[in-house]
């Protein structure tokens, strides 16, 4: 019997998802109708915070969230090396400048002494990234925003569902950042979200996504008027109400969803713990985790990208994050940085390897998987 390829990620859609995006297409609002509200709603439920705004992406929640602390050309905006372009991007659709801290070589989080190293009299914020799932050092990360007078956004797209200290992700920072990206917890195709305690950061970023006019067309609509303002700068960066419904029903499984992952991962534990030369990452106990990826580092003496080819090879579709994000060439040309900047992430790098995890997978994938990594290894 030939065995179906196992991607690292991938969406679950059932039938009840289906059913919700046909009755939006039956209804009268496509974009900007009820369910963005009730999809807000479920997930500021969810984390335990005040307000939640939707957006087209991650990538569009990410750029709200650095546009309504007020980052502009000159600022500096210090981010971990090891994580997706976006939280970088970010800061350079606003002119800023996105400033790379290393990460820890246990678990590739942000190094909170490294952060407080490279603040200048030009850094206004740090965006932490919870990476892999793990919440960072969210008490010391706040400790140093605090000191120097800086806002701390959460890159949390990796991290919906996870705890720090028995505090949820989306009440750790000033403003929290999701994806709904096919491959993370839940998916509205595309689709991101802020959560914030702040109706003022709220606020803007409603402005934010919708060209900065202050009502949306509901709204007006519903006053009987045609007339509105632009009181500033802002994008098309709504999301839909197809996919708010879909978010809804996808929502409502992630708690079995969230269980799911953290018995594959614990299964990966069990299995690689007798294997010499696979590593996994480390884990705080400070933590819940909430597996977004399932990260080994292989030891110096294998050859990570022969390994990767072999294991792809044999159809387990194990992957890469990331190149910390300053090697790219953008990233070299624009901003001068190099090789050297943050060692730590570079070495680590060299030597990882995401193995595949997502809710549908079952415990023989997993046997799979690690039967086909031990069996490349030399
Ligand atoms: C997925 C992701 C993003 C971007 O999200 P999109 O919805 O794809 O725009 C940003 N940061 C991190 C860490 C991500 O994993």
């Amino acid at each position: 019997m030939t065995q179906s390829f196992l991607p690292y990620a991938r969406h679950v859609v059932d039938e009840d998802d289906i059913a919700a995006v046909i009755e939006v297409l039956r209804s009268d609002w496509l974009t900007t109708g009820p369910k963005v509200a009730q999809f807000e709603q479920a997930v500021a439920d969810f984390v335990g915070n005040s307000h939640a705004v939707a957006v087209a992406s991650g990538t569009a929640a990410l750029h709200a969230a650095i546009a309504a602390i007020g980052i502009g050309p000159g600022d500096e905006v210090i981010v971990p090396a090891m994580t997706f372009i976006a939280t970088a991007n970010s800061v350079v659709f606003q002119g800023g400048i996105p400033v790379f801290a290393d990460v820890e070589p246990e678990t590739l989080l942000i190094d909170p002494d490294d952060v407080e190293k490279r603040i200048s009299a030009c850094t206004k914020a740090i965006i932490a990234v919870d990476y892999a799932g793990q919440p960072c050092d969210y008490d010391v990360l706040g400790e140093i925003a605090k000191k120097y007078r800086l806002a701390l956004v959460a890159d949390a797209c990796h991290s919906l569902g996870g705890e720090y200290k028995g505090r949820k992700v989306g009440t750790l920072a000033d403003l929290t950042v999701f994806s709904f990206h096919p491959v993370k917890h839940i998916t509205t195709g595309e689709g991101g979200m802020v959560v914030t305690n702040s109706v003022e950061l709220a606020d803007k970023i409603r402005r934010f996504r919708n060209h900065g006019i202050s009502t949306d067309f509901r709204q007006r609509e519903h006053a009987g008027t045609f007339y509105y303002e632009m009181t500033e700068l802002g994008y098309n960066y709504r999301i839909t109400d197809i996919q708010c419904a879909l978010g809804e029903r996808q929502l409502a499984k992630l708690p079995q969803w969230l269980e799911r992952r953290r018995t594959i991962a614990g299964c990966y534990d069990e299995l690689l713990a007798g294997v010499t030369g696979v590593s996994p990452l480390g884990v705080s106990n400070d933590v819940r985790h909430a597996f977004h990826l399932y990260v080994v580092k292989l030891a110096e003496r294998y050859n990570r990208r022969q390994v990767f080819c072999q294991v792809r090879d044999s159809g387990i579709g194990v992957n890469v994050h990331y190149l910390p994000v300053y090697l790219h060439p953008f990233y070299r040309e624009r901003f001068g940085y190099a090789q050297g900047l943050c060692p730590k992430a570079e070495s680590a790098y060299e030597h990882i390897l995401s193995l595949p995890i997502w809710p549908g997978m079952h415990d023989d994938h997993v046997e799979r998987v690690v039967k086909e990594l031990c069996g490349v290894l030399p």
